[in-house]
């Protein structure tokens, strides 16, 4: 259960692998970096991968296969509507994010359950499920908004300056955050999600520097990318300290009050700042990727390869990766799948470490 709880909130940090588009007009250019559109996050002993309207969930069981699920994620005509809109569409695309995530963190979780909470009745397992994502919801609004703000505060009889203290405020929040995810990564399971997370990056990141999605070439790609949800979070916490200037009331309760309203703001903003950065690869864009990318070498972690095969799996239930090499990079590969051979060829290979 208490696992359940902090995957929920590290979860919320990986859902924004997809908000960059193809750019598939650049295929002539070979060996450049083209955007392939699919995005990711990783769930207990598994990856979920998503493709447009296509999603699959692959888990490793605890007998060693590979459980796929393979599913179409329709989004509503109010929700293809709001989607289309600057702004507003990142915070319907964080809640949509959210629930699909929650989901498929339920039906990886669901292979791994003790008998205790087997006996659960459907009902019940809904009902702690909810729970679980409010308490979650919850805590995370208090330690990462409300708290911060308390304690630059205690600082307000040292430091006259109201700019100063927006700032600190800011700081504290990035330095409760880093603390947050470098502490739950002590936890083995969050540990091996990190892991998961990196197979996932790894495996975009094969595709989209024109590589075939073979084990070896995903253990050589970056682990780190643009589009990544921790760098999303990170960027809600840069707007935030922007936005929280303009918050001028002396009431202590107002002040707590508008930081909680102008979330969805924050939230909308920058979404439209990491779909800029997904698309771009502008210095400005880059410098300002620079500290997300920095914090992803926290959130993820040299994947196995037997991590690096389930992210294939998932990665080949959504999306024709041959068809994608073919059209962006004009690369024809033979047929595959090389899969299972190349496990064995390289089983006694160690994971790169060269990225931590
Ligand atoms: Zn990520």
């Amino acid at each position: 259960m208490i696992s359940t709880f902090f995957q929920c909130i590290a979860g919320w940090m990986r859902r924004y692998e997809g908000v960059g588009r193809k750019l598939t007009d650049k295929c002539n250019c070979r060996r450049e970096k083209v955007y392939s559109g699919i995005g990711g996050q990783a769930v207990l002993e598994g990856i979920m991968m998503k493709n447009s309207e296509k999603y699959a969930v692959a888990v490793r069981k605890p007998d060693g296969e590979i459980e796929l699920l393979k599913e179409e994620y329709k989004n509503s005509e109010l929700m293809k509507r709001l989607s289309g809109i600057p702004f507003v569409r990142g915070v319907f695309n964080f809640v949509d994010s959210l629930r699909l995530g929650m989901k498929c963190l339920n039906f990886s979780a669901s292979f791994y359950e003790d008998e205790e909470e087997t006996q659960m009745s459907e009902s019940k397992e809904k009902l702690v499920n909810t729970l679980v994502m409010v308490v979650s919801f919850a805590l995370a609004i208090g330690i990462f908004i409300v708290l911060p703000y308390f304690l630059s505060s205690l600082f307000k009889k040292l430091i006259t300056n109201s700019t100063v203290i927006v700032l600190l405020e800011g700081v504290i929040r990035i330095g409760i955050f880093l603390g947050y995810v470098s502490l739950i990564s002590l936890l083995e399971d969050i540990r091996r999600l990190y892991q998961y997370h990196g197979a996932e990056h790894k495996c975009i990141n094969c595709l989209e520097h024109g590589k075939p999605l073979t084990v070896e070439n995903v253990k050589e790609s970056s682990r780190l990318h643009k589009r990544c949800g921790t760098s999303f979070i990170f960027f809600v916490m840069l707007v935030s300290i922007v936005l929280f200037f303009f918050i001028r009331v002396d009431n202590v309760l107002m002040k707590v009050g508008l930081r909680l309203l102008l979330l969805p703001v924050v939230a909308g903003i920058s979404y439209e700042i990491i779909r800029l950065a997904g698309r771009s690869e502008n210095v400005l864009v880059k410098i300002i990727s620079a500290p997300g990318m920095l914090i992803q070498r926290m959130t993820t972690k040299e994947p196995d390869e037997k991590m690096i095969e389930v992210a294939i799996a998932a990665v080949e239930a959504v999306f024709d990766w041959h068809h994608f090499l073919q059209e962006a990079f004009g690369i024809v590969c033979e047929d595959q799948p090389v899969r299972k051979e190349e496990m064995e060829a390289s089983s006694d290979g160690k994971a790169d470490e060269s990225d931590l």
